[in-house]
């Protein structure tokens, strides 16, 4: 971190070449302008002096969220070292705040007691968190009281970082996107974190409420409690610490530490001293010139044009072009016309694109939409007369690098409006990397354009994350990684270097996985915690990693991997699925689809013994009880003395299967014998993601075959074909033909093998959907059908292992692994009662 020990002295010199530029604010759009009134030779028109009261040089505010969460260091996020500013001759007067400007006399006043003239003064004061009036959360007129924060700054977060140490739970007031970051940071620290929102929907200011639903999902999936519609009135403390909240209704939620996320505001009152106009910030026209002193410019959060006010970064980075054409008159007629809000994120991880409109405002508008709630995606597109108006994008964005130029350019849409949101086999629309315009920007947070990145290429730099760090493209949220890569690629034409790092398996230890499966066999690694003691830097746990992680040496030790609950998702701790009002969904095994009465009476049993609020057919063809509370999921899975249906776990999942030859006048194949005995074999096996499978009595296909992970399809003859790497999710695939086999046994092998090999080949979360075209079709069948590298008998003794040390996790409710496995934790929201329809 780069603290200033003191500040420079006052230069109030005048020099007789150059006017003095005094900027107010060393934030990101203060900076910014700087950096642009430089690039256009403005060093030798100004002598430049900025002003920052937080005593620091300039970072990256987004990235305050990675320090949170403990994946960035503070050092990792400044933008411009202090010796920038000595490097390009600016005058840094860093921790002083100015408190007065005097527009008669052109000077600054500030709070060490120095004054400054000033030809020209741009004003970027930035926001400050807004704190709601309630009873509590002030100690003193100026103090909050202890545990309370906003976030803001980098010293809201190192104060943060120090109080959560040793803490258990901590609430977040406000579900927008600082909010949920918060909320996201301090779980990654180990504290059981609440939402609190005033909202029914998380992000209403960018989401409709269907997304917003799909997001509060998302949030929830990741062990994070959320009320909605909910009005803190009373922050409660004892000792001078704060111990809880209050709601309007008298409910309290007790906590360690209270973050207040709920809203910014502008930082005016200077403005409003000198007598500027100031509506919600300082009033500016199309120069980014104050309305009232064409001697001073005002830009980011704190500048108000044509009524709007901005509160992310993409609008600041035009915002400072324009004025620094402006003031250094290379462009005298540059104006700023307002930013069409498009927004990129990653929000608690999960990714988020908003632009124009969230539903159809016209008669005539178009509108699509696509949501799966279950995997957390949810699409719309809104299109006039022929033009892209409005999108939004929750947990896919692939689509995002056209849908943000098509809305920016009013680019021509493909008349198959839904090849917008997915690739459909269809020729893609997807603007490629030559496509898109120099000007486009890639990297939202940091304001990077193609054109920066192909000429950091041309400069020598040929691995992506080398442009990345040379350029701060993909340093922000991340969401633009995906076509940074593809830009530096193209850039690069085709001789882009291998970052060594985009082969790790997991993040925090530095191994592909071939190698890591390497060590980890000759170390006998057969925990978490030991692969991270003797493989991970500085032997450092990194929280990202641990799912992978367990997944793996769950595959690779089968009986003898030691379990850590830690290193567990909520789901994969109570082998169930988190909803998201807390409670949990249960679906027990119900093998090929097929059931019984005796099934479906003890179902009933538990459904009204434990008041089920929703009995859900699933499309896995098995049944879901949704609603469990926590503490009863032990009594149920007794109750329902039937297996896990393992619905919640990256691991084999269903088998669904048609009726086959049994009653189907058309079948071909003993559909539903095959599919029950491929289940029963491969039941709850881990893997890199789930498997999904399908067996189906003829090629008529209603089990829907060949959009699984693997589908079997009986064809003439007593033949069966194998597809792998099929879809039919937010990714739709059709599956690749695997082999054709004359017996239900060759089946069942080829299955085994297939499986084994994808469980040690694929990437950590990857698909078979991606997973099957990267290895390519033929390699797969040489390896699996025609043992081309002779490791079939491997691949079977392996899968026969993980076969052996299948375990029905609900056995654990007889005995839980630990004391608070079961243990309530989380307040419910109270659902809508489902209706009966
Ligand atoms: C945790 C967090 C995450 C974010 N994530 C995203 C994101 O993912 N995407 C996105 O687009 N945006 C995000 N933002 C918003 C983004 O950071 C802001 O839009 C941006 O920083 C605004 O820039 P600014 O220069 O206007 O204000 P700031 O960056 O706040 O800079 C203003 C500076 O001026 C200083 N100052 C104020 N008054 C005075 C004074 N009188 N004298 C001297 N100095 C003064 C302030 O202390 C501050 O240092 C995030 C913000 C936060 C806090
Ligand atoms: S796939 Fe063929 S066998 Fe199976 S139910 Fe459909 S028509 Fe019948």
């Amino acid at each position: 971190m780069t603290l200033l020990e003191e500040a420079p002295a006052a230069r109030n010199g005048h020099e007789p070449s150059r006017s003095r530029l005094v900027v107010v604010g060393n934030g990101m759009a203060g900076v910014r302008a700087v950096e642009e009134i430089l690039a256009r030779d403005g060093a030798g028109q100004f002598a430049i002096t900025v002003f920052g009261d937080e005593p620091y040089g300039n970072y990256n505010r987004i990235l305050l969220s990675n320090v949170l969460a403990g994946s960035d260091d503070t050092s990792e996020i400044y933008l411009n070292p202090v010796d920038w500013y000595t490097d390009n001759d600016i005058d840094l007067r860093a921790g002083v705040r100015v408190v007065r400007i005097d527009r008669f006399a052109k000077v600054v006043l500030a709070d060490d007691g120095s004054t400054l003239h000033y030809d020209r003064l741009v004003i970027a004061t930035g926001s400050r968190s807004f704190f709601p009036p309630m009873e509590g959360m002030w100690a003193d007129n100026t103090t909050l009281t202890a545990g309370v924060f906003g976030f803001r700054s980098l010293d809201d977060c190192s104060g943060m970082i120090d109080y959560a140490a040793g803490k258990a739970r901590a609430v977040v007031i406000g579900g927008g996107l600082l909010g949920l970051e918060a909320a996201r940071g301090l779980q990654n620290r180990g504290l059981e974190v609440e939402v609190v929102h005033a909202a029914p929907t998380l992000m209403n200011a960018q989401l409709d409420d269907d997304a917003g639903a799909i997001l509060r999902r998302s949030v929830e999936n990741l062990g994070i409690t959320v009320h909605t519609e909910k009005r803190t009135e009373k922050v409660l403390s004892a000792d001078g610490a704060v111990t809880g909240i209050e709601f309007s209704d008298g409910t309290q939620v007790p906590c360690d530490m209270l973050v207040v996320s709920a809203g910014i505001r502008p930082n005016v009152g200077l403005a409003v001293r000198a007598g500027l106009t100031v509506e919600r910030a300082i009033v500016v026209d199309d120069h980014l010139r104050s309305v009232d002193d064409e001697n001073i410019y005002v830009v980011g959060e704190c500048a108000q044009h044509r009524g709007q006010v901005y509160g992310l970064v993409a609008p600041l980075w035009e915002q400072a072009t324009v004025l620094a054409e402006h003031l250094t008159g290379t462009n005298p007629k540059a104006v700023y016309q307002g930013s069409r809000m498009a927004t990129k994120l990653k929000v608690a991880g999960v990714d988020v694109a908003a632009m124009g409109l969230k539903h159809p405002e016209h008669p005539d508008d178009e509108f699509v939409q696509f949501s799966e709630p279950r995997n957390g995606i949810y699409k719309t597109i809104v299109v006039r007369d022929g033009k892209l108006v409005g999108a939004t994008l929750v947990g896919d964005v692939s689509k995002v690098a056209f849908l943000m130029q098509a809305f920016d350019r009013g680019l021509p849409l493909p008349e198959e409006r839904i090849s917008l949101m997915f690739d459909l086999g269809t020729p893609s629309v997807e603007v490629g990397a030559a496509e898109l315009a120099d000007d486009a920007q890639v990297c939202n947070c940091n304001g990077v354009s193609k054109a920066a990145i192909v000429s950091c290429v041309q400069g020598g730099q040929k691995t992506v994350s080398g442009v990345s760090a040379a350029t701060r493209a993909g340093k922000g949220c991340g969401s633009c990684k995906g076509l940074l890569g593809q830009v530096v690629e193209w850039a690069a034409g085709g001789a882009v270097e291998e970052d060594a790092s985009a082969s790790w398996y997991v993040p925090g230890v530095p191994y592909a996985k071939p190698e890591l499966m390497r060590l980890i066999r000759e170390l006998e690694l057969h925990s978490v915690s030991s692969v991270f003691a003797a493989l991970a830097p500085e032997a450092a746990e990194d929280a990202q990693s641990k799912m992978g992680l367990a997944s793996l040496l769950q595959m690779m030790w089968a009986e003898e991997y030691v379990e850590e609950h830690d290193a567990r998702f909520i789901n994969d701790r109570v082998h169930a699925n988190i909803q998201r009002d807390g409670t949990f969904s249960v679906v027990p095994q119900m093998k090929g689809g097929v059931t019984s009465s005796e099934q479906l009476r003890k179902i009933a049993d538990v459904a009204d013994k434990y008041e089920v609020p929703l009995i859900k057919l699933t499309g896995g063809q098995r049944i879901d009880l949704l609603g469990i509370r926590k503490e009863d999921l032990p009594a149920v899975w007794a109750d329902l003395d039937m297996p896990s249906g393992f619905a919640y776990g990256k691991s084999f999942r269903t088998v669904k299967t048609c009726v086959g030859t049994d009653f189907c006048r058309f079948g071909v194949g003993d559909s539903t014998a095959l599919g029950i005995a491929i289940e029963e074999r491969f039941k709850g096996i881990a893997g890199p993601g789930k498997m999904k499978l399908a067996v189906t009595g003829c090629p008529r296909n209603c089990a829907e075959a060949l959009c699984k992970d693997l589908g079997v399809v009986a064809v003439e003859g007593g033949r069966w074909e194998i597809y792998v790497g099929g879809a039919a999710g937010a990714h739709v695939r059709k599956g690749d033909l695997l082999a054709t086999v004359t017996s239900a046994a060759e089946v069942m092998t080829l299955t085994g093998r297939f499986l084994q090999y994808y469980r040690e080949s694929a990437n950590w979360l990857e698909r078979t959907y991606s997973w099957v075209p990267r290895m390519g079709i033929e390699h797969l069948r040489a390896v699996v059908v025609d043992d081309s590298e002779g490791i079939a008998e491997r691949l079977d003794a392996e899968m026969q292992k993980a076969v052996d040390a299948y375990r029905d996790p609900w056995t654990d409710g007889r005995e839980p692994a630990t004391p608070g496995q079961f243990r309530p934790s989380l307040p419910l929201t109270v659902l809508p009662q489902v209706p009966v329809r």
